[in-house]
């Protein structure tokens, strides 16, 4: 399917060196996939490029999720529901290593801007909107590849994600255990944030991903 952008500019990109996707790949819209259908979706997904992702939607209640598609980050598998901040595996030396055509829309309703802080136009609620239809053909896709349902995987990758923070950034001083916050790196903290987000509605995976780093920490 052809597409076109208004806003690529691929010298600025390049300038830049790809600062949007160092930190995670872009959203595909199901207008990518021209009619949507399961054969389709799994082509994309076992060519490596892609990965089903869960996106947060926060109410003032709580906060729930929905499935989606988006680029796939370096070392992450096909279902990577609670995305861990990494760069996209398409970015190459001189950005986007994908032709205008096959990038997804998220990708090319970036508009980039001279200071860098460009601005997106495929905003979640928009991708919240157009994904939910498919909801279930993705339930299918994550039941098929991991063998659960959506929302017991995620709560595995909130635990671990937990897990991981906390392990590479707790330490033992006076015989206590310090989670030390201030030498987090850019994706660390986006990590930490969304887990503040979502805390309400998971504080009991969060919970156990952290006391498990730091039963693992008391016994080094
Ligand atoms: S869209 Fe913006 S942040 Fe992303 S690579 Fe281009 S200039 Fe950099
Ligand atoms: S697909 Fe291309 S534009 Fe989108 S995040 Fe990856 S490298 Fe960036």
């Amino acid at each position: 399917m052809e597409k076109k952008s208004l806003y690529i500019n691929h010298d600025l990109c390049k300038a830049c060196g790809g600062k949007c996707c160092l930190h995670s790949g872009c959203s595909y819209s199901p207008t990518d996939f021209g009619t949507i259908t399961l054969a389709r979706l799994k082509e994309k997904l076992e060519s490596g490029l892609a990965s089903i992702v869960a996106q947060f939607d926060i109410f003032e209640d709580g906060v729930s999720y929905h499935l989606a598609i988006r680029s796939r980050n370096l070392d992450r598998g096909i279902v990577d529901l609670f995305s861990a901040k990494n760069t996209c595996c398409a970015l190459g030396e001189n950005g986007c290593t994908f032709s205008d055509d096959e990038r997804p829309y998220g990708g090319i309703s970036l508009v980039p801007k001279e200071n860098f802080q460009c601005e997106n136009l495929y905003s979640d609620q928009i991708a919240y909107k157009e994904w939910l239809p498919y909801q279930k053909l993705l339930e299918r896709l994550v039941r098929l590849y991991t063998n659960m349902g959506s929302s017991e995987k995620l709560r595995e990758d909130i635990i671990q994600a937990a897990y991981l923070l906390t392990y590479q950034h707790t330490v033992l001083k006076d015989g206590k255990l310090v989670l030390h916050t201030d030498n987090l790196n850019q994706a660390e903290q986006e990590i930490l944030d969304t887990l503040n987000v979502i805390l309400p509605t998971y504080k009991e995976e969060v919970e156990l991903g952290m006391s498990k780093a730091k039963n693992k920490l008391l016994k080094k």
